[in-house]
């Protein structure tokens, strides 16, 4: 008895343990697209949209902006000229400005800078935003394009606090520290960022810093675009096949006429030598 309920007990783990990993895989991209859902290149007309909404949201905000240069695969590109958002300043470690960010990014650190700065903070010190790589998770590097390609991530390594402490992610977490554990929490229950990669969840790759990625969810296309879509392609196959059946008509056609020409030019021999 106390056998097979061992065995269950195993089972259910490996069960639990194959459904946790795909979940997660599927959250951070092992498997199939890691973009957006309704993401398309060239953006669609509901992308479009949606990156002049968050431009009106910018406005909104108060949050001085310019068009970003066009970089391929992000939808909306800004740059910030003051890198401040919710009060909250992102200072290069190392790299130099002007940061193309998607708008969705801006509008989230605009956002949610507020309760950042609520708990202290008044600076996120990062080394990238924009780069064109792919996703790396779990010390792997998957095929998978990556939400800073996209320009909706950041890559913070240090939080600055009112007092001018600097709490470093590869020093202090490990420590427990408040700063960085209340940050990596409040964030997530914002929902405005995908779930933040930390040293906690994903000790190998990103045990020196937190990457947050804006939520960005685009509007799919309605189902009477798809209908009409769909009836489009269907018309476009008939067709084609219909082309194809032609020309194939035309030619059997040709082909029975040279066949019943050469059966003729035979009879007509034969004709000739019994004559
Ligand atoms: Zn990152």
């Amino acid at each position: 008895m106390r056998g097979s309920w061992t065995i269950a007990a195993a089972a259910l783990c490996t069960l639990l343990l194959v459904v946790g990993t795909a979940s997660a895989e599927r959250r951070h991209g092992k498997r199939g697209s890691n973009m957006p859902p309704g993401w398309t290149w060239p953006p669609s007309v509901a992308m479009k949209k949606s990156g002049d909404a968050c431009r009106a949201r910018l406005d909104e905000l108060g949050v001085r902006w310019r068009k970003g240069p066009k970089t391929p695969k992000v939808a909306a590109p800004v740059v910030v000229p003051s890198m401040t958002l919710g009060g909250v300043r992102l200072v290069p470690t190392f790299r130099k400005p002007p940061f193309v960010m998607d708008c969705h990014l801006a509008v989230a650190l605009a956002e949610q800078g507020t309760i950042l700065y609520e708990l202290g903070v008044r600076e996120l010190r990062f080394s990238s935003i924009y780069r064109n790589t792919r996703v790396r998770a779990n010390g792997k590097q998957y095929r998978s394009v990556s939400r800073h390609a996209l320009g909706l991530a950041i890559d913070v390594w240090h939080m600055v606090d009112e007092a001018g402490v600097v709490h470093t992610v590869e020093d202090d977490y490990p420590k427990q520290d408040a700063l960085l554990l209340a940050i990596e929490t409040r964030m997530n229950e914002t929902g405005a960022f995908r779930m933040l990669l930390t040293p906690a969840n994903d000790p190998a790759s990103h045990h020196d810093h937190f990457h947050f990625e804006a939520a960005v969810e685009y509007e799919a296309a309605t189902p009477e675009r798809r209908a009409r879509k769909a009836r489009k392609a269907r018309k476009a196959h008939k067709s084609r096949r219909a082309r194809k059946s032609g020309k194939a008509r035309r030619s059997d056609k040709s082909g029975k006429s040279r066949r019943s020409r050469r059966s003729r030019r035979s009879r007509r021999n034969r004709r000739a030598k019994a004559e």
